[in-house]
């Protein structure tokens, strides 16, 4: 399974993860913040685990091309 977490009060806004993983990421036109789809929120912290590996490598490139360095891959 693949878990990417996101502490999303971080986010700089710069849509970099979104070029690099449009299956996983949107830009929110209310907070100018990315949204990690299909996620859960617990304590400012999203996570999705889905089955879907084809999504890794863009959870991989959203990971190294974040500036903030708020997105976080594991497998599982
Ligand atoms: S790459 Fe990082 S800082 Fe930039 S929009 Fe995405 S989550 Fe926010």
């Amino acid at each position: 399974m693949l878990v990417v977490t996101y502490q999303r009060k971080k986010c700089i806004g710069c849509n970099y993860c979104v070029e690099a993983a449009p299956e996983l990421f949107r830009m929110s036109r209310r907070d100018g913040k990315a949204v990690l789809l299909n996620s859960s929120e617990k304590k400012g912290f999203f996570t999705l685990k889905t089955r879907e590996m084809h999504l890794v490598s863009q959870a991989e490139q959203a990971k190294e091309v974040c500036p903030a360095k708020i997105i976080h891959v594991k497998l599982v």
